[in-house]
């Protein structure tokens, strides 16, 4: 998925007059997608003169520690709001098991994914 790099903006709004479905607008200067709408087409990355539209792999270790971070934090308010320590552990095997099954959501969709890519290259 698209993100775009502050850093590299320049606010030329090439991106936000090519998106196909209005998905871009400009903020302080600098071009934000709007994700609800997004399409994943791709034209904003191929169009940008900065190379500013960035892609998802870009961002795995922030996602990873942002997750790791989050835990942390929902670990902390269940200890202090329930009064134990056990009840961040019990908060940790829950997160364990909500990032387990998220990775079974994906294995699974990414099987769906290719065998449809392989239907389309056999037509
Ligand atoms: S085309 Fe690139 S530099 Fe121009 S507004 Fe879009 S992201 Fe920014
Ligand atoms: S990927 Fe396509 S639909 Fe999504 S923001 Fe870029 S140009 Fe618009």
């Amino acid at each position: 998925m698209p993100w775009i790099d502050k850093d590299r903006c320049t606010g030329c709004q090439t991106c936000v007059d090519e998106c196909p479905v209005d998905a871009i607008y400009m903020s302080d200067g600098t071009a934000i997608i709007d994700m609800t709408n997004c399409i994943r087409c791709g034209i904003c990355h191929e169009v940008c003169p900065e190379d500013a539209v960035r892609h998802d792999s870009e961002k795995t270790t922030d996602r990873i520690e942002e997750n790791i971070e989050e835990t942390k934090r929902f670990m902390a308010d269940c200890e202090q709001l329930l009064g134990n320590e056990k009840e961040g552990q019990k908060c940790l095997n829950r997160m364990i098991k909500h990032f387990e099954n998220e990775r079974i959501i994906a294995e699974r969709t990414l099987e769906q994914l290719r065998i449809l890519n392989s239907d389309l290259e056999g037509k």
